[in-house]
């Protein structure tokens, strides 16, 4: 019975009797409580290394009584579990040390089983609160804090870690108590691999800690959005790097300065006494952003901004047409924005180029940011950049533990 009762408990070591099984209430909850002892064959003495029996035949090493301890295991059944261990005390005659069995089940001073730690770890793996971890596994959150701190030695030392040839880099939103709000994020542009999280993104600091990488030189392919500073850091730290900028960002940023541009000449237009001609850019404004080969040039119907009786049946371009006639300026800049796309992004020409050379993209980074999002949001933020680094590895499984 005791070897079944273990087995189904997960709990290996040998040297473990399990003597009772009860149900007690523990901080108003019910919980299963395991009694057990814990009384291995010692050999020799941790402090002399006398054997346990002298050359006379004689006892060296003595039992001399118990030590209750309790130790969380995982719940059994949507039950919070506890084993009290009685283990024993021995006592060398030889030195007089004294010292208590050891189980296997948990570390030395700790009350947490090595099963609830593994629990912990895997959760951590997951986009979740450390409330609700430690909620799930009966700890403390202080456990889980000391459980996710103690994580920390297992991040793989950027320094000794080669660079890919094809290096992501990208920023991210991290928590307020830093001064420069964004992180800095770098991956591996074929494999989507996660390479780093720095708390900073600032120019200098990106330098100094590049510049320690010996496989820096590795780096053929910078992929990133338009962030003017990684283009500095290509000449400082990667000579063999070519940039590429990410076709989503260029489209974005064509976009925006298109929106910023309309809305400046809008605002313009308000302002000379045009209010008709304001509200009708507004309603529409999307049709200016449509794609040129998908607009319709032969369905006549009626507008909302152009009304039947008042206004003649239009096409879908006649109508937008009528719009940019309401500013000669904005007519312009929507030709420069649909027919000569890349105008006014000269600074990163060289980058638009190879964008559309190689094909590498900053999609699988841009997803690991949507997770990390997802992760800060459940979380309620993080007040450590340290956790939430480790929780980022863990979560793009590059910690593994034993
Ligand atoms: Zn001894």
């Amino acid at each position: 019975m005791n070897n079944h009762i273990k087995k189904m408990l997960r709990i290996t070591d040998p040297s473990l009797k399990i003597i009772h099984v009860s149900y007690e209430t523990i901080k108003n909850r019910q919980t299963i409580v395991i009694e057990a002892t814990c009384s291995p064959y010692q050999k020799s003495c941790p402090n002399c290394g006398c054997t346990a029996q002298n050359q006379f035949g004689k006892l060296s090493i003595v039992k001399n009584g118990k030590k209750c301890v309790r130790v969380r295991l995982d719940q059994y059944n949507h039950l919070p579990t506890i084993i009290k261990i009685f283990k024993q005390r021995y006592k060398c005659k030889e030195c007089s040390s004294n010292w208590t069995a050891q189980s296997s089940l948990v570390e030395k001073r700790c009350s947490i089983g090595y099963h609830v730690k593994f629990k912990v770890i895997d959760l951590l793996k997951e986009k979740c609160s450390l409330t609700l971890i430690a909620k799930l596994c009966h700890v403390s959150i202080t456990t889980v804090i000391r459980i996710l701190k103690g994580l920390r030695t297992y991040i793989p030392n950027p320094n000794t870690s080669s660079l890919p040839s094809v290096l992501m880099v990208d920023e991210f939103r991290s928590h307020a108590s830093l001064e420069d709000k964004m992180s800095f994020i770098c991956a591996d542009g074929e494999t989507g691999k996660l390479v780093d999280i720095l708390p900073k993104r600032k120019l200098n600091k990106l330098t100094h800690y590049f510049m320690e990488n010996p496989s820096r030189m590795n780096v053929r392919y910078l992929v990133t959005d338009m962030n003017a500073a990684y283009d500095q850091l290509t000449k400082r730290v990667f000579p063999n790097a070519k940039v590429v900028i990410d076709r989503f960002h260029i489209i974005k940023h064509l976009n925006k300065s298109f929106q910023d541009f309309r809305v400046k000449e809008m605002k313009r237009i308000a302002v000379t006494k045009n209010k008709e001609a304001y509200f009708k850019l507004k309603a529409n404004w999307r049709y200016l952003t449509k794609n040129r080969s998908l607009i319709q040039h032969t369905e006549y119907k009626t507008w909302r901004s152009f009304r039947a009786p008042k206004y003649p049946y239009l096409t879908e371009a006649m109508m937008i047409d009528r719009l940019l006639n309401y500013s000669p300026a904005l007519k312009e800049t929507y030709e420069c924005f649909h027919n000569i796309k890349l105008q006014g992004l000269t600074k990163y020409e060289e980058g638009i180029r190879n964008a559309m050379v190689y094909p590498y993209s900053n999609g699988k980074i841009e997803a690991k940011n949507t997770h990390i999002k997802t992760l800060k949001r459940v979380s309620y933020g993080f007040k450590s950049f340290d956790n939430m680094r480790t929780r980022i590895f863990m979560m793009n499984q590059l910690i593994i533990v034993k």
